[in-house]
Order: C-alpha cells, then sequence, then structure tokens
C-alpha cells in the first residue's frame, strides 16, 4: 500500500542545513495499523507529511497504491489526496462555523456526493462513535475529545485508502486518549483501512500491530506483533 525508498529530507534554515530523514526504507501493507515512534525532533512529523504528500522530499520516493506520490504535480495531487488519503490532525482543525455533521460531510462536497447522502453518511459514522447527542453541536461546545472524534469522522468518512494522524491525542487527558485509540484501531480494522499515526507515547504505541520507530532521521527499529499485547 506504502512504499518509501531512499527518502530524504533536508531543511534549509538561512546558511545551516537540517537533516530531519536521512534515508528511510519503509513498507506498509494494506490494512495495517502502523505507529511512528520517536522523540521531539527525531523526524516523525516530517515523514508523516512526505508519506502524506503535504511536503516534497529532497531525495527518493514515495508510493501509494502504486502510484510515485513525489513525482506528482500539485494538481494531481491535491485530486489523489482528496480520493486516497484522510489526515487527522492534533489540534483537530474543524472548521468553527460549522456543526459536527457538516464538518463531517466538508470532504464529501468535493468529491460531488449530493448534500443528502453526504449529511446522511456523515450522521451514519458520528452515530458509530457514539456521537449521536452531538450532532448539531459546533465545535466550541463540544470537549476535546469529542472535537477528536469528529476530526476522526471527518477522516474516515469518504473510506479512504490510507489514514495518516499526527499525535492524534496529543491534546487529550489519558482516558480519553485509550478511548480514542481504540475507536481508531476499531474502525481501521473494519473498514480494512491503512493507519499511520505519530507519537511519542511509547506505552500508546503498545496497541499498534507495527511500530516503527525513529532516531534522528533513521529507522533504528522496525517491528511487528502478530498477537494483541498485554
Ligand atoms: P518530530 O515530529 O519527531 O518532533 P519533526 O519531524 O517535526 O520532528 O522535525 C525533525 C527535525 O527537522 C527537527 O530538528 C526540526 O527542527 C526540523 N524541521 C522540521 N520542520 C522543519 C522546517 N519546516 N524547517 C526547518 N527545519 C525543520
Ligand atoms: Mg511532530
Amino acid at each position: 500500500m506504502i512504499k518509501v525508498q531512499n527518502l530524504r529530507k533536508v531543511y534549509k534554515v538561512g546558511t545551516e542545513k537540517v537533516v530531519a530523514l536521512d534515508n528511510i526504507n519503509l513498507e506498509i501493507e494494506k490494512g495495517e495499523f502502523c505507529c511512528i515512534v520517536g522523540t521531539s525532533g527525531s523526524g516523525k512529523s516530517t515523514l508523516l507529511n512526505q508519506l502524506a504528500g503535504l511536503e516534497k522530499p529532497t531525495k527518493g520516493s514515495v508510493h501509494i497504491n502504486g502510484e510515485n506520490i513525489s513525482q506528482m504535480d500539485e494538481k494531481k495531487l491535491a485530486v489523489f489526496r482528496q480520493n486516497n488519503i484522510g489526515f487527522i490532525f492534533q489540534s483537530y482543525n474543524l472548521m468553527p462555523t460549522l456543526t459536527a455533521v457538516e464538518n463531517v460531510a466538508f470532504p464529501l462536497m468535493f468529491k460531488g456526493v449530493p448534500r443528502k447522502e453526504r449529511e446522511k453518511k456523515s450522521r451514519a459514522i458520528l452515530k458509530e462513535m457514539q456521537m449521536q447527542d452531538r450532532m448539531k453541536h459546533k465545535p466550541t461546545e463540544l470537549s476535546g475529545g469529542q472535537q477528536q472524534r469528529v476530526g476522526i469522522a471527518r477522516a474516515f468518512v469518504g473510506k479512504p485508502a490510507v489514514i495518516f494522524a499526527d499525535e492524534p491525542t496529543g491534546n487529550l487527558d489519558s482516558k480519553t486518549t485509550e478511548q480514542v485509540m481504540e475507536m481508531l484501531i476499531d474502525i481501521s480494522q473494519k473498514n480494512n483501512i491503512t493507519f499511520v499515526m505519530v507519537t511519542h507515547d511509547n506505552e500508546l504505541a503498545k496497541k499498534a500491530k507495527r511500530v516503527v520507530t525513529l532516531v534522528d532521521g533513521n529507522i533504528v527499529h522496525d517491528t511487528k506483533f502478530d498477537t494483541e499485547r498485554e
């Protein structure tokens, strides 16, 4: 599903060069739930941004579904991302003037889904996430955990091939974090969606079947777990 070859990302800041990713090789199968872990500054967000096509690598390539997204121009990439990729942000990134249902329905608009159907799909997925009593609430009328459930529903509603999440539970308390994590694993599995998430929380990563560890822009561990842990 995802194939990364000799990926390198160097940022230039003034005359300084920062090697954020050194040389990354990685393959993630369809339906896999993968956590990328590492300390702050190890390159986790940089890797996720290259995987999701939000930034262009300095060297190397990222293939998703057999397509080299590193070589696509902005227009082609935008369409590809609309059809294949979902993204969940740490800070939710919901639209403040829209209700929960409208926020979730929003990305379907670009796919040409009629309004009635958009809202039907949005309500169904929000219900699946125990949000049936908060459909018409705006983001400021929701708790952090509820806002992130809206953010998650929005990423899943179009059933993309891959969903990327950068510290999706980073702003949540430990109990809510656990609930959200279980929800993410559950709906990814049910829909056979490949899920790649970044976290600095090793305990949280223990719930994933695949854990990739970064140190200074390199993969130092890549472990697959066949059975449920703990
Ligand atoms: P993490 O998400 O693991 O905390 P990042 O991927 O954000 O780490 O950053 C990796 C390294 O690249 C850090 O040293 C960071 O300062 C640097 N970096 C990240 N983004 C940029 C940028 N846009 N410009 C310059 N340096 C950056
Ligand atoms: Mg980061």
